[in-house]
């Protein structure tokens, strides 16, 4: 039998990036000692008193179906920190809870989006963009930003990449480069999403990690709430990666249909998942803060190795959890240079090709060690790279 021909054209048969990551794994199952800096994932568990929650709405028997939209007491919660952040009227009837943000991505474009619909992106881009488009049966248009203009999309770049299409999907804090866009470039989307009459998916999971720039929402410019879908999630900012617990914000019509999708697919989130929610964010910005602030000290730490390299250029970070190392001196692209680093000094870091075009010729790494090791491993991918220059 025969598989669908969308579910076939998710990856096309081709990559979809994580070759490196795969290699790594797999060097570690075979007993060798690898350092990883492939993956978005804190260095530390989620806190102890969260999984407390979690294990105590269990044993209160939060264990049985749990509201398809979402415990009303967590919709609220994040309903009401969208308000506060940005202004913008939010009530819970503009939420819906999902299985982390990778599902609102995927609900966001199915409520958007038609069959053959075009959906834009900005390239360089969090790997399960294109995939994502692509699972919902709509086409792409890629956005190709420039590491000369530090990867923010201008004016022209965007009103062209979006004449023919519906929706326009964006992320700041950005993965891979650690780029937070500037009041123009959001200025800019909501323009160019209100000319070409597009929706805007906003992927704002890294919203708590800004160490430079101010992170604006599109949703919270003048007549673009009705246009908006707001990706959240709390595996960045509450260190639950695993728990599986995001959100989508929009328009309460167009939340009511992702509750139908929801219904459908994911049947919700675990009831004592939410309440463990609910008691994360409960803790507040500043336990918010303290899951944070450990990527800002590396960043920092990483500006500073650097200066002892002046070889190898780099993306000033200014959010998120990544430095995008420019290692074209080195000759090589992005690619070989991963799998030379982990071939020869078991260090495994993302080849910038794994984010698209834009990205070549970049590697990014993740600030998810400890200060001491992370010190040590960075300066080691420096030396190596220097070597090569
Ligand atoms: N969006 C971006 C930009 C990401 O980097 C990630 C995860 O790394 C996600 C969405 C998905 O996150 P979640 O764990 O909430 O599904």
């Amino acid at each position: 039998m025969r598989s669908s021909n969308r579910i076939e054209n998710i990856t096309n048969g081709g990559s979809d990036g994580w070759e490196i990551f795969y290699k790594a794994r797999k060097l570690i199952a075979s007993g060798t000692e690898v350092v990883e800096l492939s993956i978005g994932e804190h260095d530390i568990g989620t806190d102890p008193a969260i999984l407390n929650a979690m294990y105590e709405a269990a044993l209160n028997g939060h264990t049985g179906y749990a509201s398809v939209p979402g415990i009303e007491e967590l919709r609220s919660l994040i309903a009401n920190r969208t308000l506060e952040k940005t202004g913008i009227e939010t009530t819970l009837d503009n939420v819906i809870v999902t299985p982390g943000g990778q599902s609102a991505l995927f609900a966001a474009h199915m409520a958007a989006l038609d069959d053959k619909d075009i959906a834009a992106y900005i390239d360089p881009f969090y790997a399960t963009y294109p995939t994502t488009i692509r699972s919902v049966g709509a086409r792409e248009s890629r956005i190709v930003t420039s590491a000369k203009n530090y990867f923010q999309p201008t004016f022209e770049q965007l009103d062209s990449g979006t004449k023919q299409a519906k929706s326009l999907l964006i992320n700041s804090p950005n993965n891979p480069t650690g780029v937070v866009y500037s009041k123009t470039t959001v200025a800019n989307i909501c323009e160019v999403a209100k000319k070409n009459d597009l929706w805007v998916i906003s992927d704002e999971v890294y919203e708590t990690q800004i160490w430079s720039n101010k992170h604006i929402s599109p949703r919270e410019i003048e007549n673009m709430s009705e246009r908006t879908l707001v990706v959240g999630s709390l595996s960045k900012s509450h260190a639950m990666t695993g728990s599986r617990l995001g959100w989508l914000i929009g328009p309460k019509e167009i939340i009511s249909k992702a509750i139908d999708l929801a219904t459908n697919m994911t049947y919700g989130v675990p009831g004592y998942i939410q309440h463990a929610g609910i008691f994360a964010l409960r803790k507040g910005k500043e336990f918010e803060q303290k899951i944070s602030k450990p990527f800002n000290r590396r960043q920092k730490l990483a500006v500073d190795i650097l200066k002892d390299f002046p070889k190898l250029g780099h993306i000033p970070p200014q959010g998120a959890m990544y430095i995008m190392l420019d290692i074209r001196s080195t000759g090589m692209n992005g690619i070989s240079f991963a799998h030379e680093l982990l071939d020869t000094e078991k260090i495994a870091v993302m080849p910038g090709e794994s984010f698209g075009e834009a990205a070549s010729g970049h590697v990014r790494i993740s600030l998810t060690l400890d200060d001491e090791k992370f010190k040590k491993t960075f300066r080691t991918v420096c030396n190596f790279a220097n070597s090569l220059s």
